[in-house]
């Protein structure tokens, strides 16, 4: 089966790896901040903390900007359901704002749509989660302009991004947003193993993010609170965090990978270049990229134009599954899961959303795939959507 995703582990990569486990420190040792300090620089950010996940990279994000009881965060249906749970975990609500049908984004006029009505009813977000969906940025300039007018904050859920740029600055570089968050996951386009980092221009937030990430506790003198005289504290507990660090081991490897991430975007862009012309003739859409992104191309999904195919998705998906092709659907709208319908919502709350959702397959994109892997994929889609 020629999967969706793979990592592409270079001996370099493992003898970084290796080079840890024989050092002193297998955690809180140098390798995380080499990693934090690696992506800022690449980014252009001023801070970076690296956390165990994207998930609790947003996880931290979302309680940094303040995210608790009574609030409201707006995120894509389209994503991962981490991109939602964030908010879900700070005692906050979540909705959605429905995608373009070209980007597969968040829309900007259904946000400042959204947004027009939530002023009315009093109700607006304390913060909006954009996703930038296969690795292309959605409308920063338009989210930001938006969050001057109605007062949001914007955590950039990058997981999918890392290597790709907006308006020719890389993504992360934190010009448009609060915070942006990686993923380090195998299958993203680069690797920790597992592994997460959150970047900011803001002290104060990477502050409090490194505080969450372990347990709420310092050992800065500094932020420590005044105690009475002759009493010995080493740390404190200020606030109530979690473990949530990202170990040396992981740290490392995600450092020696960012050493090829420009050959891995360059990579994907090739691949998805090569697609585009063996697809061509095949009744399928696929992703539109917009003149302000360069995508990271985490993901490369296409879209079936169903009028003119004889065959539903599920058979299109179940075809070339048979033929050793591991599609994937990238994503079932976040608020069509059982855990949340049962908050209350329903079919047919995003149209765009689920109107994408019944049209695409993510064909395979990675490093490390061959040329003649790609044309077995081209071939077998060309069979699974002919009737
Ligand atoms: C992978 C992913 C996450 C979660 O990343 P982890 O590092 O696995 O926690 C969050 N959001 C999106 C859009 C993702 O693709």
């Amino acid at each position: 089966m020629i999967p969706y995703g793979r990592q592409d582990i270079s001996d370099a990569d493992i003898q970084a790896v290796v080079d840890v486990l024989r050092s002193d420190f297998l955690t809180q040792g140098p390798a995380v901040p080499a990693f934090e300090k690696a992506i800022a620089t690449y980014c252009g950010a001023e801070h970076a903390v690296a956390l165990n996940s994207a998930t609790s990279a947003l996880h931290v994000a979302c309680l940094a900007l303040g995210a608790g009881a009574g609030d409201v965060v707006w995120t894509s249906p389209i994503t991962f359901v981490a991109s939602a749970n964030c908010a879900l975990y700070c005692g906050a609500q979540v909705d959605f704002v429905d995608i373009d049908p070209h980007s597969y984004n968040m829309s900007v006029e259904r946000l400042s749509e959204k947004l027009a009505q939530a002023e009315q009813s009093g109700c607006l977000p304390k913060i909006i989660i954009p996703v930038h969906l296969c690795g292309q940025s959605c409308d920063m300039a338009g989210i930001h302009a938006l969050s001057q007018r109605y007062g949001f904050k914007i955590i950039e859920d990058a997981s999918h991004a890392v290597g790709g740029k907006y308006r020719g600055e890389p993504i992360g570089s934190g010009r448009y947003s609060d915070i942006s968050v990686f993923s380090f996951h195998p299958v993203k386009i680069i690797t920790a193993g597992e592994g997460g980092m959150a970047l900011t221009n803001d002290a104060q937030l990477a502050e409090r993010m490194k505080l969450l990430r372990s347990h709420g506790i310092t050992s800065d003198v500094a932020d420590m609170l005044p105690r009475a005289t002759g009493e010995l504290w080493f740390y404190q507990q200020t606030a109530l965090g979690f473990n949530y660090r990202m170990t040396d081991i992981h740290a490392a490897l995600g450092l020696s990978q960012m050493q090829r991430l420009d050959d891995f975007v360059a990579r994907r862009h090739a691949i998805a270049k090569r697609y585009e012309e063996l697809l061509a003739e095949l009744p399928v859409i696929t992703h539109r990229q917009h003149a302000d992104s360069y995508s990271g191309y985490h993901l490369y999904v296409i879209r079936l134009k169903q009028g003119e195919i004889g065959k539903t998705q599920r058979e299109v998906f179940n075809a070339m599954r048979a033929a050793g092709i591991g599609v994937n659907l990238h994503y079932i709208p976040v608020y069509r899961q059982p855990y949340y319908e049962q908050m209350g919502f329903k079919a047919g709350y995003c149209p765009e959303a689920e109107r994408y959702y019944t049209e695409a397959i993510s064909l395979p994109i990675y490093a490390t795939l061959m040329e003649a892997q790609q044309d077995r994929v081209a071939v077998a889609l060309r069979e699974a959507v002919s009737a």
